[in-house]
């Protein structure tokens, strides 16, 4: 398999052989025709085989027609720790450099003025921290109504930090009609229940 046979849009290609990778990864390989189609994502895979790339890449692809609204972001990336949501969002700029896509980094330890201002702005990819967002959701900064891809990233890690119940509460706040992508390295009970509630007939993608 190369990258060219997984149905990405060429601007996104290019992105991909300009950072040197030429074939995917089994995880890209398997998960991104599958992200494509529209389809929820359950992908149980470890950090180092490539799984960013399998959610920043479809992600990209689907915002890539249309544009975002004041507070309403279009797509949204749950990461357990501002260091995970900083590499995530590097991995957005490598691959969407072709792409007019906005961009907001919700952590802590960034000025709460800054981040108000991109969201009124509008954002296509919000990429966050649990916490962080609530905390803008609470004080109506941001509606997560409009969005179209939902990502948990290192979901067992959230699940030791506590941050399961955040992460409840904010899927209730998105709409049904989103897609949502889930990964994890692994599937404690706490986080098959939390697929088996909010993921809607995912592709099972384990590497
Ligand atoms: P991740 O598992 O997403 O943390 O990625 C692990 C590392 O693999 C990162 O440094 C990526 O830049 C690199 N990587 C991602 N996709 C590929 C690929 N298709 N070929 C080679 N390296 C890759």
């Amino acid at each position: 398999v190369t990258f060219d046979d997984l149905g990405l849009e060429p601007s996104l290609l290019s992105a991909v052989k300009d950072a040197g990778y030429t074939s995917p990864t089994p995880i890209q390989a398997a998960a991104i025709p599958e992200a494509l189609k529209g389809r929820d994502v359950l992908g149980i895979a470890q950090t180092g085989t490539g799984k960013t790339a399998s959610f920043v890449l479809p992600v990209i692809h689907r915002l890539s027609k249309g544009r975002a609204r004041a507070r309403m972001p279009r797509s949204l990336i749950l990461a357990p720790t501002r260091e995970l949501a900083a590499q995530v969002a590097e991995q957005f700029e490598k691959y969407g450099k072709n792409h007019k896509l906005s961009m907001a980094l919700l952590i802590g330890g960034v000025s709460f003025a800054d981040q108000d201002m991109k969201l009124t702005r509008g954002v296509d990819v919000l990429i966050a921290t649990p916490g962080r967002l609530l905390d803008h959701h609470e004080r109506g900064k941001l509606l997560l109504t409009g969005l179209e891809v939902m990502v948990v990233d290192e979901a067992d890690r959230m699940l030791d930090m506590g941050f399961i119940p955040d992460i409840e509460r904010i899927f209730k706040l998105t709409p049904f009609t989103r897609q949502t992508l889930f990964f994890s390295a692994t599937m404690p009970p706490e986080i098959q229940r939390l697929t088996d509630q909010f993921l809607s007939a995912p592709a099972l993608v384990e590497v």
